[in-house]
């Protein structure tokens, strides 16, 4: 089995998160980190993580075979194209760079060294996102028209480069870029129409969250909504076909699915008293018509990714994260963030 060395540049949260799981990862051995903040290099010390003096340290290390990068939105670039330089495969954090012209470099670059430039989109190993795409799939609620997937928060945005323009801060940058990456790979369909409307609530120079649909050329209609200023949640997903509803909470997989087992002629609502009126067309459908379901689950293992990454690199799988994927969704968020004033 091969073993591939990798290092960190960026121990933050989620390079933290990244060491954690590289460690838990057979095929891959963690030679060190490296961070610009001293309390970051400490706290690596302290889990006797090797931490590198310099970048450049990191980079000549000819044990070190995959460069992580999982630092601020704006510094990906110059990383990734330093790290090719310097004949490393490259993980990078998501968004993978802040337009396309430089991905378009990044990507060009990582051919001709012939090495990987792979982009950590791992919320497409996400149980939730998973078994939405095996219901529509699988057919269980017929052909689908309308798919809404939001995350809500309610802690505003942490204080750090997350609300600084110039550092690809905002919520279309972050979670934007895991939401629209997910949808693309619901349907093979092509976006005809989209509008956005951007919330800056919070007053800072960023988005604090969105409300983003998209039209397709297969008739299905797309919401994506992120808010960071909800203190009751509204579910993870909602997706609707001819033949059924489904709907699913939130990241634990709570929800269900309303199979329509009658044709819509036959389902006999009956008149019901509603507020201050009655109303027959807003009734629920009659018990006959429905049948409740439980959701097809999709449990994926928590280092499903790396060992993506370890069998790309083995060349036993191809990269399922294509440069090309990358860029549609990159030029997506370009052309929505071109329309904020
Ligand atoms: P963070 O602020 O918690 O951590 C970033 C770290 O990078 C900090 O410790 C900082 O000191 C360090 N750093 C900054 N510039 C550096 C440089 N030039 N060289 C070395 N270290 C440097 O941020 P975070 O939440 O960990 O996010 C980092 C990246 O990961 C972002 O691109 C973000 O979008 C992405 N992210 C992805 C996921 C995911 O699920 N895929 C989740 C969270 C964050």
């Amino acid at each position: 089995m091969a073993n591939y060395g990798i290092a960190i540049i960026g121990y933050g949260g989620i390079g933290a998160y990244h060491a954690e799981h590289i460690i838990n990862t057979k095929s891959l051995r963690l030679k060190g980190i490296f961070d610009i903040k001293k309390d970051r290099n400490d706290l690596a010390k302290s889990k006797n993580i090797h931490v590198y003096e310099s970048l450049d340290h990191l980079l000549h290390d000819l044990t070190v075979d995959i460069v992580l990068i999982a630092t601020p939105n704006d510094s990906h670039y110059e990383l990734v194209m330093h790290s090719l330089h310097a004949n490393k495969h490259v993980i990078c954090e998501k968004p993978v760079t802040l337009s396309t012209k430089l991905f378009d470099e990044m990507s060009f670059l990582s051919q001709k060294q012939k090495r990987e430039l792979i982009v950590h989109q791992n919320r497409r190993w996400d149980s939730d996102f998973l078994t939405v795409k095996k219901i529509i799939d699988s057919h269980l609620i017929g052909e689908v028209f309308h798919i809404e997937s939001r995350v809500h928060g309610g802690n505003g945005i942490p204080g750090d480069w997350r609300r600084k323009r110039d550092q690809g801060g905002g919520m279309l940058y972050d979670w934007g870029v895991h939401l629209i990456d997910q949808i693309m790979l619901l349907k093979d369909a092509k976006i005809i129409k989209y509008s956005i409307d951007f919330s800056t609530i919070l007053g800072h120079e960023v988005d604090d969250g969105f409300l983003l649909h998209l039209y397709f050329d297969d008739s299905t209609d797309v919401l994506i909504e992120v808010q960071t200023t909800n203190f009751i949640k509204l579910p993870r997903w909602y997706v609707k076909g001819l033949n059924g509803t489904a709907i699913i909470n939130d990241w634990n997989l709570d929800g269900y699915i309303n199979q329509l087992i009658l044709p819509l002629e036959e389902t006999h609502s009956q008149t019901v008293k509603a507020g201050n009126g009655l109303t027959k067309t807003m009734a629920p459908p009659s018990e006959d018509a429905i049948n409740k379901m439980k959701l097809p689950p999709i449990l994926v293992e928590p280092n499903v990714f790396y060992e993506h990454v370890c069998n790309v690199l083995e060349k036993k799988e191809s990269l399922s994260i294509t440069h090309g994927q990358i860029r549609v969704v990159l030029s997506l968020i370009e052309n929505l963030m071109n329309t904020r004033v």
